[in-house]
């Protein structure tokens, strides 16, 4: 693979900030867009645009045809079983509160959810919602030392026989990964409903949710080189037509009169309104560029860049590491001494380099490590090793003008 080329085809790492070379290390926010996917979305509004699934004319039924190929492709890159698995959602967001909303009606008062210390406000704030409107209780699942997730209190909590295990497959804070094929196993024996939010995996991993067997699997585009604005819910067919859908209207009707109405099949039933269409076009445009990745080379690279990631700041010094395994994914989690981490941040931007700062919408993870937040770096298939030595070169003279 020329990396070079690979990288030449992300027009916004083209560009200095400062005078610097930008150097951006914020992929687990959201990645950086390749030239295919923008050309891909410019195309549809220069050439088909027209609203999906109505109108007889040529123009729709080509939009149509290519939202739909979108659909297709998921359900060959993520291994569903049938096409009607894949819903489009705006997000990772609005597919969790998809699922803790459409499954109101079959949650009862006293019944557990359980949701791993590490996850993203979007896998705590809908469950917590879903509690209010039921009664249903939330117990978090502890982490170990590493920040792990603790399995043998896993195991004790599933002794109390959850409704739903909520799981991150990749913590976005720290990169942490869950084994979550065992961990759904175990959570199914328990007799829960199990949804896993994939949403800092599906760049990196293979995904195959037959042989992950979760019941939700859910993942934004502009984390996997697509755009903002469109995501995923992925759900086993028989769960997932069970669900109310959280959001009615157009399209996702049979009949309506004024008495009553009826709803259409999936996937319509989940997708009220006019979709976002370039957008899954352009999710389409992500899927054919990963798809034409040498994708265990890559991974391969990723985790060889991230390891050299930990090693470089371990070696500087006055820096405390969260959760740093060895099989991490993506990212890593930092503090400079006793620095406030925005100020870290700050200093960084002056130099052009690009990491994030905060609680990473983790708090209840930020809690248990005993802090407010810390900077993380994050690394997408255009990162580089020179990326790496200017980060930590940064980092360095941002030490030395602190302590
Ligand atoms: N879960 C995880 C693990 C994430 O990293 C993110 C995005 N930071 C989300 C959920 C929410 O995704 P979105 O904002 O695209 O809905």
């Amino acid at each position: 693979m020329d990396f070079s080329q690979l990288r030449a085809q992300f027009p916004t790492l083209e560009q200095t900030l400062a005078g610097y070379p930008l150097c951006y290390l914020d992929t687990a926010a959201t990645s950086q867009k390749p030239k295919q996917v923008i050309a891909a979305m410019t195309r549809y509004y220069e050439t088909d645009n027209a609203n999906v699934h109505r109108a007889a004319h040529q123009l729709s039924s080509r939009a149509t045809s290519q939202y739909e190929a979108v659909r297709d492709s998921l359900t060959y890159f993520i291994h569903a079983k049938q096409r009607e698995e894949i819903i489009f959602t705006h997000g990772t967001t609005e597919s969790i509160n998809m699922v803790a909303h459409g499954l109101t009606g079959q949650i009862k008062a006293g019944d557990l959810i359980l949701i791993d210390t590490a996850a993203h406000h979007a896998n705590i704030v809908p469950w917590q919602e879903l509690a209010k409107r039921t009664g249903a209780i939330i117990k978090p699942i502890p982490l170990t030392e590493e920040c792990r997730l603790d399995e043998a209190a896993f195991d004790a909590l599933l002794l109390e026989k959850p409704a739903i295990v909520a799981l991150s497959h990749v913590s976005n804070a720290l990169g942490t990964l869950n084994p979550v094929s065992d961990l759904v196993a175990r959570a199914k024996r328990a007799g829960a409903l199990t949804l896993v939010d994939g949403a800092q995996a599906i760049a990196h991993l293979e995904v195959n949710v037959q042989a992950l067997d979760c019941d939700f699997y859910v993942f934004s585009a502009h984390k996997m080189y697509g755009p903002t604005g469109v995501g995923v819910l992925y759900g086993r067919f028989d769960i997932l037509d069970t669900l109310a859908p959280l959001i009615t209207g157009g399209e996702m009707i049979k009949t309506v009169s004024f008495e009553a109405t009826q709803f259409n099949l999936l996937p319509n039933r989940l997708e009220a309104g006019t979709p976002p269409i370039a957008e899954v076009i352009g999710l389409g445009a992500a899927i054919d560029f990963i798809n034409a990745l040498p994708r265990a080379d890559i991974a391969k690279q990723e985790a060889e860049l991230l390891h050299y990631l930990q090693t470089q700041l371990k070696q500087l010094g006055d820096i405390t590491l969260y959760g740093a395994n060895d099989n991490n994914i993506g990212a890593v989690a930092f503090n400079l001494a006793d620095e406030h981490h925005q100020d870290v941040g700050i200093l960084l931007d002056q130099q052009g380099i690009a990491v994030r700062c905060g609680h990473h919408c983790a708090m209840p993870l930020m809690q248990s490590l005993g802090i407010k937040g810390c900077c993380r770096a994050s690394l997408g298939i255009y990162s580089s090793k020179e990326d790496i030595d200017r980060f930590i070169d940064a980092l360095k003279s941002v030490k030395d003008m602190l302590l």
